[in-house]
C-alpha cells in the first residue's frame, strides 16, 4: 500500500459553552482534517487541533508543515512498512507535534485497514471501553457549580475542574464544585501552568486542610519548572500529574529520573502521535508510572485515535478524552461511540472511522 498524496482540510464545530483555562477561550473547536490516499483507493483519517498555548501550533503552520516538509517526503512510501515510513514523517522536520500525529494517525488507520485488525487489537487489547472524565471551564463559583451538577446529571462520575486563575478564587471554586456535586464525584484539578511552585503548595495544602477530596492535581506549575514541579509533589499529599511539561518520550524519561510526577497525561498531539505515545507508555509501564489520555479540542477524529491508544495499554488507567462531549454537533461518521461519560472502541479496522462531514478542503 503506497501513499500517493496527502490532502488537508479544515472543520469548525460549535461548541455547547466557551470553554475557558488558565491559558486560553475557545467557542469553536477548529482543526486540520488530513486523508492520505494510497494506490489501493484505501484513505487514512487523521485530524489535528492548533494549540497555540500548548504546542504553538496554528491551522496554517499544521497545514504549512503538512504540505511543504511531510507530503513530499511521504509520497511514494509504503504503508506495510509503518516503522520506517514513521522514520520518514519524524525526519521530514523538527517539532510540528500536531502535524506529525495527524499524519501518524491517518498512516496508523492505513496500517490497520491493510491488515483488517482495528488499533486498539494492534495496541494490546486491554479493555473495550474506557469511562471518561469531563471538564468544567473556570468561571466564577456559582457557575463552575452549575456546570459541574449539569454534568452529573448526563452522568459523569469524575471531573476535572480548571483552575490557576486567581488563587484566592480558586479555593471557592473547588469548594463550590465539591458541594454542588456531593462527594461521591471523583474529583481533579489542571492548573494548566497557572501557579507559581510557593502558591501551587499553599492553595493545594489548604484545600487538603478542608477535605475536598481532589484525587489529583494537573501541571500546577510552569512547563519548563521540572524542579518545581518536584518541589510540589513532595510538599503535598495529592498526587501531582504532568501534561504540558511532558511532550515526548525523552520529557518521559527526565520527569521520571527526577521523580517529579506521579502521572503523566499522554496527548496525541504533545507525542507526535501514536507512536510517540507508545514510547511514552513502554517508559511509564517500564517505571510503574499511571497514565492519562488526554486530549486538546479535538473532534471525535482523534479521540478515536486516543481511545485505540487508552484501550490497548494497561498502563493508561484514566481517561480525559471530552472535547466531542463539550461540542454541540458530531461530524464525524464511524469511530468510536460515546454514551454518556463511556467511550466503546469499533472492531472495523483502523480507526473505523467512515469519514467526516463539513469540511472545507483546499
Ligand atoms: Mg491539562
Amino acid at each position: 500500500m503506497i501513499v500517493t498524496g496527502i490532502r488537508t482540510g479544515i472543520v469548525s464545530i460549535p461548541l455547547r459553552k466557551p470553554f475557558k483555562t488558565a491559558l486560553r477561550t475557545l467557542e469553536h473547536l477548529r482543526s486540520v482534517i488530513v486523508a492520505i490516499d494510497t494506490d489501493t483507493g484505501a484513505i487514512g483519517w487523521g485530524e489535528a487541533p492548533p494549540t497555540g498555548a500548548v504546542t504553538g501550533d496554528s491551522l496554517g503552520g499544521i497545514r504549512g508543515a503538512i504540505h511543504e516538509f511531510i507530503a513530499p517526503r511521504l509520497k511514494g512510501c509504503d504503508v506495510n512498512r509503518l516503522d520506517e515510513t514513521l522514520d520518514v514523517l519524524d525526519g521530514a522536520c523538527v517539532r510540528n507535534t500536531s502535524a506529525k500525529a495527524a499524519v501518524d494517525i491517518a498512516l496508523h488507520d492505513l496500517f490497520g485497514k491493510l491488515h483488517g485488525v482495528p488499533l486498539h487489537r494492534l495496541f494490546g487489547g486491554r479493555r473495550p471501553r474506557i469511562e471518561s472524565d469531563l471538564t468544567i471551564s473556570v468561571n466564577s463559583p456559582e457557575e463552575m457549580a452549575r456546570d459541574a451538577r449539569e454534568a452529573v446529571g448526563r452522568g459523569f462520575r469524575i471531573l476535572k475542574s480548571k483552575v490557576g486563575k486567581d488563587p484566592a478564587l480558586d479555593i471557592a471554586r473547588i469548594r463550590a464544585v465539591r458541594e454542588a456535586v456531593g462527594p461521591d464525584v471523583v474529583l481533579r484539578l489542571d492548573a494548566n501552568q497557572g501557579w507559581m511552585p510557593r502558591e501551587a503548595i499553599a492553595i493545594m495544602r489548604t484545600l487538603e486542610e478542608a477535605k475536598l477530596g481532589i484525587e489529583l492535581v494537573e501541571q500546577p506549575v510552569a512547563a519548563h519548572d521540572l524542579e518545581g514541579l518536584r518541589e510540589v509533589r513532595r510538599a503535598i499529599a495529592t498526587p501531582v500529574m504532568a501534561d504540558e511539561s511532558v511532550f515526548s518520550g525523552l520529557d518521559a524519561e527526565r520527569l521520571i529520573a527526577l521523580g517529579a510526577a506521579d502521572f503523566l497525561n499522554i496527548k496525541l498531539m504533545k507525542s507526535g502521535g501514536l507512536r510517540g505515545a507508545l514510547r511514552i507508555c513502554a517508559l511509564a509501564e517500564l517505571h510503574g508510572l499511571p497514565c492519562f489520555m488526554g486530549c486538546m479540542m479535538e473532534s471525535r477524529l482523534a479521540v478515536t485515535a486516543a481511545a485505540h491508544l487508552a484501550c490497548g495499554r494497561g498502563i493508561i488507567t484514566r481517561y480525559d478524552l471530552d472535547s466531542p462531549m463539550l461540542c454541540a454537533a458530531d461530524p464525524v461518521r464511524g469511530g468510536v461511540t460515546i454514551d454518556g461519560p463511556w467511550l466503546t472502541v469499533p472492531e472495523a479496522p483502523g480507526l473505523g472511522i467512515e469519514g467526516i462531514d463539513g469540511v472545507a478542503w483546499d
